[in-house]
């Protein structure tokens, strides 16, 4: 993992699969420093895809970590220390949307 810093808050990030590691409040803060205004939610759970293997946690080697959804972007979070597993790209559209708001009509 490599740290990476952005808005201030530092991150870490893969330098294999650009995968980046954070905790949920670090998450929170670099949306609400890039996107101010913008709440972050908790998403929910999706069913565990059988099919695929499922990532260990880097602090926890024997915890897997969940499948997630958060307005549609995956991301994957261990149970046992709340970290958060997200893709690159992922955490970039992440950020996109939590500048819009919802469009309800
Ligand atoms: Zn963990």
């Amino acid at each position: 993992m490599a740290p990476e810093a952005r808005a201030g808050i530092v991150l870490d990030r893969c330098p294999v699969c650009g995968t980046v590691w954070c905790d949920r409040t670090e998450l929170a803060a670099v949306v609400a420093a890039e996107r101010p205004g913008a709440l972050l939610g908790w998403g929910r759970r999706r069913p565990v895809d059988a099919a695929r293997a499922t990532p260990r946690c880097p602090r926890d080697p024997g915890a897997g970590l969940e499948p997630w959804d958060l307005d549609g972007v995956p991301f994957r979070r261990c149970p046992t220390c709340r970290g958060i597993a997200i893709a690159g790209e992922d955490l970039q559209r992440l950020l996109l949307q939590a500048g819009k708001p919802a469009d309800h009509r």
